[in-house]
């Protein structure tokens, strides 16, 4: 079922035991003196404790009382954004059977082209063939302030070499795109990776940038939640 399988699932499990899911509310600031304070678009809650999930460099720009050592410390994690163009097309992408290529020439505006019914059967997408081109990029690149017709327009001739024709079975596509996506592991990060115990009283943060020495993926995600989970619980920190 996928992703959106796995976090309904999730949702549904928090829900039935009391938990409160809110979707669009944007934190907009942290702050702590014990008892801590999370103020979003719609309202400010009050929480005995709290567990960041945000890349450090965000957590940083909603939590303002956080002394600069710390900040300091943690800014200099490096990471890559992601701009994804998803195509609908009509008709196969990638016509000799090929599910996923990764593209090595530094020529080329996308890094991979996935075509999904090279994988899956097309009768799980609607009958589409659901084309997945990924590019991870710095979150100041151009790409980032385009539209998805911008950026389609810079892919196409690209997109031409490998399939002449595909413009004319396209039935539609979207643009996603996040601001960091990657975080950038250089020697040493065991040392520089941050805490789970941030100096604003009863704030942890458990991040994609603890996610060492793999990379990251989901699995690690809900392993890094289940551990600061567990170690909240028991009060071991
Ligand atoms: C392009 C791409 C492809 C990937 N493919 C795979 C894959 O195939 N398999 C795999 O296992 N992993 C994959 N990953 C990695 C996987 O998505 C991450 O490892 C995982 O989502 C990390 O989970 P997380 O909960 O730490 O962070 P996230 O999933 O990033 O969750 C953080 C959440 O915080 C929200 N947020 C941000 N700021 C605020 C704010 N101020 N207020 C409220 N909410 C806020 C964000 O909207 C986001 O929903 C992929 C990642 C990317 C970017």
């Amino acid at each position: 079922g996928g992703f959106l399988k796995f976090a309904e699932t999730l949702t549904e499990k928090v829900r039935k035991m009391g938990g409160v899911v809110l979707f669009n509310t944007e934190i907009s600031e942290i702050k702590s003196n014990g008892r801590v304070e999370v103020k979003t678009n719609r309202q400010t809650h009050t929480f005995d404790k709290v567990i960041v999930t945000l890349p450090s460099f965000f957590f940083f720009k909603i939590a303002p009382s956080l002394p600069e050592s710390y900040k300091n410390k943690y800014s200099n994690l490096k990471g890559l954004g992601a701009i994804n163009l998803v195509l609908r097309l009509r008709k196969q992408f990638l016509g000799d059977g090929s599910y996923w290529l990764s593209i090595c020439d530094t020529s080329s505006p996308i890094m991979a082209i996935v075509d999904h019914s090279n994988f899956m059967d097309v009768k799980n997408y609607s009958n589409e063939h659901l084309v997945y081109l990924g590019n991870y990029l710095p979150a100041d690149h151009k790409y980032f302030k385009m539209d998805k017709s911008e950026i389609l327009k810079i892919y196409d001739p690209f997109l031409r070499r490998l399939n002449k024709d595909y413009a004319k079975e396209l039935i539609d596509y979207e643009a996603f795109k996040v601001p960091f996506a990657q975080p950038i592991i250089p020697i040493n990060y065991s040392k520089m990776i941050p805490p789970f115990v941030t100096p604003l009283p009863n704030v942890y943060l458990a991040n994609i940038q603890q996610v060492y020495p793999w990379d990251r993926g989901t699995n690690y995600a809900v392993e890094l939640g289940a551990k600061i989970a567990d170690l909240i619980s028991n009060d071991q920190i």
